[in-house]
């Protein structure tokens, strides 16, 4: 795919439909590359399919319709990459950079969560179900985020060599999201924070596979208990018939300023005032209380 100098994403996962967290990540990245001048592409992040809500991709769509975020191009589906993902995955073995495990769960129960060392060494797959791992290169990771500043994460012990193919044979969230980043020639990914655990994992693998994209963490919707709005947490679908009204919710969330009122009921004419107005630097560090 073609790379234009900013390009930006959407990735949900079809676990639920949107609510006003995931819906604060798909507009912050919207702003951030139409400001920029940038695309947007969307890509549907289906390839968990235990996880998935039958009909949450096309809620999902409708959406993003009806609040007037227009993506760039074809909606990308992961369910339709396997074969992407089985070739990065095959590359990755016969570089020496993965290795098959066939550790049950008792066995990393027993080993603290980490694989036994024995499993580092197969080259071809053990009898019967196996995962593939990667072999982590640091503990640590340090990189850049465009909101956070400076940000240092450990790879926690356990995970350090972590999973990129599932036993079960499903590909893991570690490895699509970074060969179809690649892959789609993504230079910003703009999420929530709940995610930045799983950045230094991405970095490494994207440093296998070409240059890491620039990262930038939002802060997060969280409940009265402090829990993040999630779909795990019930929070509640957004409404798309209160679409400018949601917009204005997270364009305060995001520390943004807002059109004066005549511009409050049209969603084309509050977006197009929000990228005039868009400032990353107003984003705030911290999360944020929802009533
Ligand atoms: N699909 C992931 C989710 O819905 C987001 C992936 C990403 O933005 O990197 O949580």
């Amino acid at each position: 795919m073609a790379t234009s100098a900013y390009r930006g994403r959407f990735a949900p996962s079809p676990t639920g439909p949107l609510h006003l967290g995931s819906l604060c990540a798909a507009l912050a990245s919207f702003l951030d590359a139409r400001a920029a001048c940038g695309e947007w592409l969307l890509r549907i992040e289906d390839i968990d399919p235990p996880r998935e809500q039958p009909g949450a991709s096309e809620r999902i769509v409708a959406s993003l319709h009806a609040h007037a975020l227009r993506w760039d191009g074809d909606i990308v589906f992961q369910s339709r990459r396997h074969a992407a993902y089985a070739e990065v995955v095959a590359r990755l073995l016969a570089s020496g950079h993965a290795f098959h495990c066939n550790c049950s769960r008792k066995d990393l129960h027993q080993n603290r969560g980490r694989h036994r060392a024995a499993c580092t060494h197969p080259a071809t797959p053990p009898p019967g179900a196996s995962a593939v791992r990667l072999r982590a290169a640091a503990t640590r990771y340090r990189f850049d985020d465009l909101i956070l500043g400076s940000v240092t994460l450990p790879i926690p012990a356990g995970d350090d060599d972590f999973v990129i193919r599932r036993r079960d044979g499903l590909y893991a969230y570690q490895l699509a999201v970074v060969v179809d980043d690649a892959w789609q020639g993504i230079t910003h990914v703009v999420r929530g924070r709940d995610l930045l655990d799983s950045t230094p994992h991405q970095v490494l693998l994207h440093e296998l596979l070409g240059a890491p994209p620039r990262f930038a963490h939002l802060p997060l919707l969280v409940n009265a208990a402090g829990d993040k709005l999630s779909k795990q947490n019930h929070a509640p679908a957004i409404d798309d018939t209160q679409a400018s009204a949601n917009l204005l919710f997270c364009l305060r969330a995001l520390g943004q300023p807002v059109p004066p009122r005549e511009q409050h009921h049209d969603c084309e004419a509050l977006l197009r005032w929000a990228i005039a107005h868009w400032d990353r630097a107003r984003v705030p560090h911290v999360d944020l209380g929802v009533p």
